[in-house]
């Protein structure tokens, strides 16, 4: 890991670097942003530039640090993750008590805390007390999603640094320049990600992503024009993909919302979907009243299957609204 590999986020990279060369590297760091924006690699990045015998600004990749980092077996490192939506409460103790000693190799002592909202109240407090008075040698990066969870002083004790989504236009590029992917599934995926790398990334990488889509859009041509079959023809599909629901959900809001952009504005670069013209021109007919309360009736079976209330009777319901 390197911040060469880290794609976009340069202000927050070279806020970074700078704190290294000003030598002013704070002892704790927030890292806060949407998910899926690469927060993590990048504290990974920044941590084995911190722990790098040569102390630049960039690491050097040959050193032993550097490469103890790279193998995952750096004694002066910890990353701690939550499992199954939580941070143990004995796992925070760890951390805290580890950074009590001096560091085995380096100057230096790391730790990352991702998505360390995922604490329990206890940890909180526990880690509150390490960082009014941490030790020399430490330096922690906590990373999360929505700093509303943390308490106020610990915000208070931390350099905050936030990230933003990437613009579309650089993940078109990243998509077509460095996972092949044409231009417009690239146009597709960057809208439907919002700017998220990690996931348009995933989305470039997966083999059965757009064949869902293809199935997806399929079935709603049919519902529109007419083929009320589809509703039960099309169920196997929605249940043998039902860990997939809320990507196949938003694949149909996202079609609804370009039917109403296409006959709103006609053909714009706005459009998502803009490789399927052809179909969201033959399905223009249909009234923007009735578009509009069909996303809100497929945004309400999200919500329904989120607290599981029957899947197969949800999907149909939505399905016989088209
Ligand atoms: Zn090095």
């Amino acid at each position: 890991m390197d911040f060469k590999q880290i794609i976009g986020h340069e202000k927050q990279i070279e806020a970074l670097k700078n704190s290294i060369r000003n030598k002013s590297i704070s002892h704790c760091y927030l890292f806060e942003g949407e998910k899926g924006l690469g927060k993590k690699n990048l504290a990974l990045a920044f941590s084995k530039t911190l722990l790098c015998k040569e102390g630049q600004a960039e690491p050097c990749n040959i050193c032993n640090q550097c490469i103890k980092f790279d193998t995952y077996n750096h004694p002066d490192f910890k990353l701690l993750s939550p499992e199954k939506g939580i941070i143990k409460k004995e796992e925070v103790e760890k951390l805290i008590k580890s950074m009590a000693t001096a560091p085995f190799e380096g100057k230096r002592k790391v730790f990352v805390i991702d998505d360390c909202d995922m604490m329990r109240s206890e940890s909180h407090n526990a880690l509150l007390k390490t960082l009014e008075e941490p030790p020399e040698y430490v330096n922690i990066i906590l990373i999360t999603s929505s700093s509303s969870k943390l308490l106020p002083t610990i915000l208070s004790r931390c350099q905050i640094i936030k990230f933003y989504p990437l613009s579309i236009p650089k993940i078109i590029e990243l998509l077509i320049k460095d996972y092949g992917v044409d231009e417009a599934k690239a146009k597709f995926i960057a809208g439907f990600t919002k700017g998220s790398v990690e996931n348009s990334i995933e989305l470039a990488k997966s083999k059965s992503f757009f064949d869902k889509r293809e199935e997806v859009i399929r079935v709603i041509d049919s519902l529109i024009k007419g083929d009320k079959t589809k509703v039960f023809t099309s169920i196997n599909f929605f249940n043998e993909n039902k860990e997939d629901i809320d990507e196949i959900l938003d694949i149909i809001i996202y079609w609804f919302r370009d039917l109403i952009i296409y006959k709103e504005v006609g053909t714009t670069s706005l459009l998502i979907n803009e490789d399927k013209l052809h179909m969201l021109s033959e399905e223009s007919f249909m009234d923007l009243n009735k578009i509009n309360d069909i996303i809100y009736r497929v945004e309400d079976t999200k919500i329904n299957i989120k607290r599981n209330v029957n899947f197969s009777l949800s999907i149909e319901t939505m399905l016989l609204s088209i």
